[in-house]
Formats: structure tokens, sequence, C-alpha cells
């Protein structure tokens, strides 16, 4: 147990002038570290130590990182928090290296496979869920009521068939849906509809006088289907046929024929959601979105580097990993820029960084809105040093791609998926990009999960493993423990999601069914 163990710190570059203690609980005043380095005060754990004095002025690194600016002098042996910190200005989006790293082509992974659903259209699931399309909230109530019949009465009948899920938010009308950017939410919910996950089955509930009609949602050809019998009655070609349940539809009359037509529609869904098989699929078919929540200092010392390795793998063995939260990278943006794959990617990465910064500007805040107190309270003083430690999860590959927000995926390898870092709104983005898989990595501790698609929770730190051992699927605090390495943790990772696609095992999320709600990103106004 560490809280035995001598004092210890990790320091994460040679040429860093600061550590974080390692111990459980903190190390006190007197504490003597393996080197002589004597603590001066309590350092709670996962905060910093000075190593050497730092006289007033002088550039604190973590990551071989300037993280800030020492405002007076701070002894070597003392607590550096982010009171005693200045933050350095943001790297300007100007002049940036692009695309300078050029990594050798890494051997390619073999032979890993998993268990999927593979649909039509070439992509595969992890899951097989009916998923109900709604154009506005206003018929969340009549869906979720549905739904949960559908679960009572429908569901025990077809046993290849996961869940039922409404796909509810709160777009859909008084928004102002003209707007140049309301293309984010709408594209965002269309993409999600077509998810690997939902079978290409995909099925509408409507108001009936909503400004997102579902034409607009899911214009003709966005989808292949639908039911092949009205298509042979009235001779529409299949591209033109939505199965869409309207509300204020004439032929509702009381609340329960609305949940029969919605019943109805969702029993031939089913039928057809039912004959799927999971067949052996390369671990190629995997659409990896990782993210981090409630992050601490040890996030990006144990958890994220274990992802980042992992990342690696999946990169390796053909996949697709998305890392997003672009407030939590853009303080390396030089470190991804010089990481992209061509120019290109480079210039795509700088222009959904630019958006974002015009974004913040406009609702007049800057990247000090990004860092929590729970993020403080666990060692991480500003959003640079925890920029450095959330860029790890995307490991060492080139970065061959980018995705606006609400973009659908059209090619595999690295992916940088711009999202806002917010935890259900990033989840969300990541889902409609086509994510089949989520792994979630967290230092302080949070209980998300997903409907849509399983959630492999990693814990940064042993404690809260131990404390929530039924939330977190991963404990990479061993890491930190010196019981395992980044390497191990990242096999073991790498393992676990094969099995979790392969629905051999579920995570704890899934377990529980701990369901965060979908939250769509809208930066355009609402009226
Ligand atoms: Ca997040």
């Amino acid at each position: 147990m560490a809280s035995a163990r001598a004092p210890l710190y990790i320091r994460m570059h040679a040429d860093d002038n600061v550590a974080i203690v390692a111990n459980d609980g903190g190390l006190g005043p007197g504490a003597t570290f393996a080197d002589g380095l004597v603590l001066r005060e309590k350092v709670p754990q996962g905060h910093k130590v000075a190593l050497v004095d730092l006289p007033q002025g002088s550039a604190v690194l973590r990551y071989k990182v300037s993280i800030g600016f020492a405002l007076k002098d701070i002894p070597a042996g003392s607590w550096v928090h982010e009171r005693l910190l200045e933050m350095p200005a943001a790297r300007g989006l100007e002049g940036l290296p692009m695309a300078t790293v050029k990594p050798p082509a890494p051997a390619p992974l073999e032979g890993y496979t998993f268990e999927g659903f593979r649909n039509a259209d070439g992509s595969v699931g992890t899951r097989n869920i009916l998923a109900i399309t709604t154009t506005v909230q206003c018929v969340a109530g009549v869906v979720e009521f549905a739904v949960q019949r559908i679960k009572a009465e429908l569901l025990p009948k077809f046993p290849n068939v996961d869940d039922v899920v409404g796909l509810e938010h709160t777009y859909g009308c008084g928004v102002a849906i003209d707007a140049p950017d309301a293309i984010i939410p709408i594209r965002t919910l269309r993409n999600i509809s077509l998810n690997p996950n939902f079978g290409g089955e995909v099925m509408v509930v409507s108001l009936g006088c909503e400004k997102l009609q579902p034409e607009r949602l899911l214009p003709p050809g966005t989808i292949q289907i639908v039911d092949e019998r009205s298509v042979a009655d009235v001779g529409l070609s299949a591209e033109a046929q939505l199965d869409v349940v309207c509300l204020q539809s004439e032929n509702h009359v009381g609340f329960m024929s609305m949940i029969d037509s919605i019943m109805q529609a969702a029993l031939l869904h089913l039928e057809k959601l039912n004959t799927r098989r999971r067949e052996t699929v390369p671990a190629s078919e995997l659409v990896v979105g990782v993210q981090c929540g409630g992050s601490d200092a040890f996030s990006g010392v144990t958890a994220n580097p274990a992802v980042g390795f992992c990342t690696d793998l999946l990169v390796r063995a053909g996949a697709t990993v998305m890392f997003s939260e672009t407030t939590e990278v853009r303080d390396g943006i030089d470190q991804l820029t010089s990481r992209a794959s061509t120019p290109e990617v480079a210039e795509a990465m700088i222009r959904e960084m630019a958006w974002y910064d015009a974004y913040l500007q406009k609702g007049q805040v800057d990247r000090s809105a990004n860092t929590t107190p729970g993020n403080k309270k666990g060692g991480l003083s500003n959003i640079v040093e925890k920029a450095m430690g959330s860029i790890v999860k995307s490991g060492s590959a080139p970065i061959s791609g980018v995705l606006a927000p609400g973009e659908k995926l059209k090619q595999k390898g690295l992916i940088y998926a711009a999202t806002p870092a917010s935890d259900f709104i990033c989840g969300t983005l990541q889902l409609a990009a086509g994510m089949n898989l989520h792994v979630f990595t967290t230092g302080r501790g949070t209980p998300y999960g997903l409907a849509e698609c399983p959630v492999i929770k990693v814990a940064t730190r042993s404690d809260l493993a131990r404390r929530w051992h039924d939330l977190m699927d991963i404990n990479a605090g061993r890491i930190a423990d010196g019981q395992a390495s980044i390497e191990d943790v990242g096999w073991e990772l790498f393992h676990l999601m094969l099995d979790v696609a392969s629905g051999r095992k579920k995570t704890w999320a899934e377990h529980w069914k701990l369901h965060n709600a979908l939250v769509l990103f809208n930066p355009a106004p609402v009226t």
C-alpha cells in the first residue's frame, strides 16, 4: 500500500523542477525523500513539491513544459500550489510546426479480433440497440413512456437485442435553426442516429410543428432502408422512406394511440435487429473515443499515459481512436500540429482551435474557465498543467485526421475530433462520429456512463479504485504504486476493450445501467 511506503515523488521529465507527491494522504513536514529532499510543509497527494529553490519569476517545469512562473521565491521542499503560480500566456496559432515529426511507421499489430455486429454500411457495432430518434424535446416524455413499455413487453421477445434507448435532447424548437452554427447540433443528432450500435434501424418520433422537421434531420439519402412493404406498395425509392411517428397526426386519438404507434414501429425494427449476430471481426473495426473527467495530477502520470500506450496499440492494429476536448489540448497545440501526418491535417487542427478560441471569446471567457475546484484540489494548478496530462491520451502515433463537432468519421487511425471538454458533450459528439467503445479516465471520480455505447472507466489512483471498486473498470493507480508499468496497464486495457466490445464482459456503468444524458453542442442562438 502506498500509504505505508517511504516518501515518494513522481517526476515526469528529468528537466522538471517540480514533482508530485505519490503517497496516499500526502506527506507532512520533515518527510525525507530518497534523494535527501526534505518537505518544508504538508503537501497533499498529487500536489507539487519544489525539487530545487525556485526564484521569483522562474519557470516552473512539469512535462518539460512551463506550467507557470513563480510569483515569489519558493524554497526547495515547498508545496507549489496554484496561488504561487502565474499562468503562462496562451500559445498563438501562428508559426506552428506543421507535420514536422515523422515517426517511423510502427510494426502493425495483427491477429487481434473481437465479436461484433457487422452493419450493411461496413461499420461494426459492439452492442445491438434499438435507438428511437427524436426531433424535439416536446416528445421526450411520450418516448420515455413508450420505451418503458417496449422494455417490459417487447424486448424480452428479442433475446439478441441488448436495449432500447430514446435519443432525448433539448434541441429541435425554440432555436435559431437557420443560424450557421445550427449545423452542429443538427448533424450531431443525425449522425448519432446512424451510430454503428443501432444497426441502421432508424425510427423517428416527431411532434409535428417543430422547427427540426424529420426530413431536415434525416434528408433522403442519409439512410438506406426502410420499410420494404411500403416501398413495394407505393413504389417509392427506398431512400425516400423514413420511418416517422408524428404525435400530431390526425390518426392519433388519445395518448395511448401514440404509444401504440411507437410500439408498432419499434416491433418492426426489433424484429430486424434480432436477426443480427455477432461475428469475428478484426480489432481494426474498433472506433474508440477517449476522454477524461474529474482529472487530478495523477491523470497525466498513470491513467492517461496507459490510455496513450493503448491508443498506440489500437492504431497499430488499424483501429480508429478519437481524442477530443479542445480546451484541454489547446495549450499543447504545437505538439499536435507537429504530429499531424500532413500540413493539411495540421491546418485543420488550427482551424478548429481558432474557431473555439473565437467561441470562448464571444462568451467573454478564456481558457482559465477550464479547471474545476476538484482539479485544483487534486493538484492541477491550471489548464496548462491539465493539458499536458490530457494530451498523453493520444499516444505517439501521427494524427491522421480532424473532425469538426458532430461530423462523422470517414477514415481510420488517430483522429482529433474537436469537441468541448464537457464530459457529456464530448461523449455525445464522439457518438455522432461513430464511436463504438468509450474509454474514460478519472482521478477525482465520476460515475459517468452512456446508454448508447459501453464506457470503460480507468481510475488514476489506487485510493479511488479501492473506494469505487464497483464503478472503476481498471486501476491505473498501480503505476504510481510501483505494482504495474504503463505498458502493463495499457495492454490490460487493450484486452479489456476486446472483451467488452465482444459483449463477453460488461463495464460497471453497464452493470448498474448508469446513463448520462446526451447533451448536444449548440453554439447557435436560441429564440
Ligand atoms: Ca471531459
